[in-house]
């Protein structure tokens, strides 16, 4: 079975996350027009099944993969932006008392990257160091500042730290 599909799928781009919210979309579609008891929705349905099991044959690698990359890229957005919203629903208190958005390169990096050793260590102690929980990038906030919310300039994954 599995060789058989190596075999049909080979040099296409096979199933990816795309076809699955495609054929999400058609279930949603079929409960639709079940509680519509509509013919046309009905006929929908298959619009986005057919768009999927044609996507999944097809041979333009570099769009599939771009539409595959771009929806995945915007799930990330959703999914973080949720997870501020719930951490901030969570901590009750409204917000935190001040926003960072400055990466282990960004800010006052210039000083940071030229400076001597012993600046170096200086900066470590007045910044504290962690990683995005999310894509793991590098970034620091001045420390002292208590509980600050952190937007990852990287993936914009919005977290709290303790600085
Ligand atoms: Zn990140």
């Amino acid at each position: 079975m599995r060789a058989f599909l190596n075999r049909i799928f080979a040099g296409r781009r096979g199933p990816d996350a795309v076809c699955g919210v495609l054929f999400a979309i058609g279930l949603l579609l079929s409960a639709a027009a079940w509680f519509a008891k509509s013919q046309l929705l009905g006929w929908l349905v298959y619009l986005p099944w057919a768009l999927a099991v044609l996507r999944m044959f097809s041979t333009r690698l570099e769009q599939r993969y771009q539409e595959n990359r771009r929806l995945l890229a915007w799930w990330q957005r959703l999914r973080s932006a949720a997870a501020g919203w719930l951490m901030r629903l969570r901590t009750g208190k409204g917000r935190p008392n001040r926003r960072w958005a400055q990466d282990g390169m960004g800010g006052q990096s210039h000083v940071y990257r030229n400076a001597a050793h012993s600046a170096d260590a200086a900066a470590d102690t007045a910044y504290h160091h962690f990683l995005c929980p999310c894509c793991g990038q590098k970034l620091r906030v001045p420390r002292g500042r208590g509980r600050v919310e952190v937007t990852c300039p990287k993936c914009k994954t919005v977290f709290e730290e303790m600085a």
